[in-house]
């Protein structure tokens, strides 16, 4: 009896395309129970920036619960948040010039866009909140609402209302008519759209497609947002934490957003945790207007705290990173090179490849897994293959995971 057939429900998804019981997994390899070892190119998601299982992070979270200390505590203060908190400051937000709340929103990415769209909408007095077209921003009813994916929001079986989709054209060469959609919201001529409180944007676009907007885009969609007194949110959930090189996706556009979510790695270990960061005068919930039994999960804290005090305090993870996307890029040219219409697409190591024929992604997912690879795809038809390893891995582990991915590629598109 498969008690994963009989027991779980039909919903469960990448079970499907790697259909083997994991029991291990070190870096950026991960072991079935059967011995066999894959190359890891989907780092849970984006929750795995710094590999599976980092002693570096391993080794404080074993002395802290092998000590007696707080586990769970709410939104009590506890040593092991006080000692994020100040890590936080000092390794991300002051070097960067930022100065940002910061507001403990729940275990996972949707209950920190949950918690920005309902600010927003506090902070206007306004209700109408504007999405893009592919966006990915979670599945509770908020974020769902700003999602772009009709398969994911007919899932919600009511009428997802106060929100709108605008074209997310930013990943196209510089136009006259970047943006066209929101000018004209904006200046309320005839568009039918109430003035938003807020944008939410992803700067590349993780489950969408791995569309990646220009710098200048997010500068003019920065400033557009200011002008009009709209706030912006930038969902950073899969593209932050060091994923497209930079702490926060947005800082090459020199930009800074109203309104951060952030969650999958800012445990650093897989832990949940989950973060919304807003400017200061933002600020204007009630003590307890928007709560949660786990918005303080101290064993996270004691990960992040060890991921940004490993990897955020010099410049060496970020070099690292460079060279890695640089590879990466390389090796995915030289695959799309072998089938026509393909594109490599993303920024950092969040990056993949368009393949014109929608069937093309899912049968390279496959290939690659049955070679010994984990490798997703994105895209509202997966007509996108999506690599995506720990930030952490080795050149070799790069190299071996891109042979097996050509292989792959070989193969499915023959
Ligand atoms: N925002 C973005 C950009 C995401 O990629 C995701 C998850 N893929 C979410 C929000 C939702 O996060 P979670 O699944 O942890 O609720």
């Amino acid at each position: 009896m498969d008690v994963f057939e009989d027991l779980e429900s039909n919903v469960r998804s990448y079970c499907r395309t790697w259909d083997t019981v994991f029991a291990r997994a070190d870096g950026s390899r991960v072991y079935g129970e059967d011995g066999r070892g894959y190359v890891d190119f989907f780092s849970g998601a984006g929750a795995l920036n710094y590999g599976h299982n980092n002693p570096l992070l391993l080794r404080p979270l074993l002395r802290y619960l092998e000590s007696g200390a707080i586990v769970h505590s709410l939104d009590m203060k506890t040593q092991a948040k006080r000692r994020f908190l100040e890590a936080f400051r000092d390794l991300v937000l002051i070097p960067r010039e930022l100065d940002y709340k910061v507001m403990f929103t729940g275990p996972t990415g949707t209950n920190a866009v949950e918690a920005a769209l309902k600010l927003a909408r506090k902070v206007t007095g306004r209700h109408h909140v504007l999405g893009f077209t592919n966006a990915f921003h979670g599945m509770t009813l908020g974020s769902l609402s700003v999602t772009g994916n009709s398969m994911k929001r007919r899932g919600a079986g009511i009428p997802l209302n106060n929100t709108s989709s605008i074209p997310y054209d930013g990943y196209l060469p510089p136009g006259t008519d970047d943006l066209i959609w929101l000018r004209q919201i904006l200046a309320d001529s005839g568009s039918g759209v109430d003035k938003p409180a807020a944008v939410i944007v992803e700067t590349v676009q993780g489950e969408g497609g791995l569309r990646a907007a220009r710098a200048a885009w997010l500068h003019d969609l920065s400033e557009v947002c200011r002008a009009h007194g709209v706030l912006l949110i930038v969902d950073d959930v899969q593209a932050g934490c060091g994923r497209t090189g930079t702490f926060f996706s947005f800082e090459p556009a020199g930009i800074t957003p109203d309104i951060v979510c952030l969650s999958k790695s800012i445990s650093g270990y897989g832990l949940p945790l989950a973060l919304t960061l807003f400017r200061p005068e933002l600020d204007l919930w009630q003590p307890g207007e928007h709560n949660g039994t786990f918005r303080g999960h101290n064993p996270a804290f004691v990960t992040a705290t060890a991921a940004l005090e490993t990897y955020w305090a010099d410049t060496g993870l970020q070099e690292r990173v460079a060279a890695r996307t640089a590879e990466l890029r390389e090796g995915l040219e030289e695959i799309a090179g072998w089938s026509d219409g393909a594109q490599v697409r993303g920024r950092g190591l969040l990056a993949g490849i368009f393949y014109p024929d929608t069937r093309t992604a899912a049968r390279i997912a496959r290939q690659s897994f049955a070679a010994g690879l984990l490798v997703e795809t994105s895209g509202p038809e997966s007509e996108v293959i999506k690599v995506m390893p720990p930030l952490t891995i080795s050149a070799e582990d790069l190299a071996t995971g891109l042979d097996l991915l050509a292989g792959a590629a070989t193969t499915a598109t023959r």
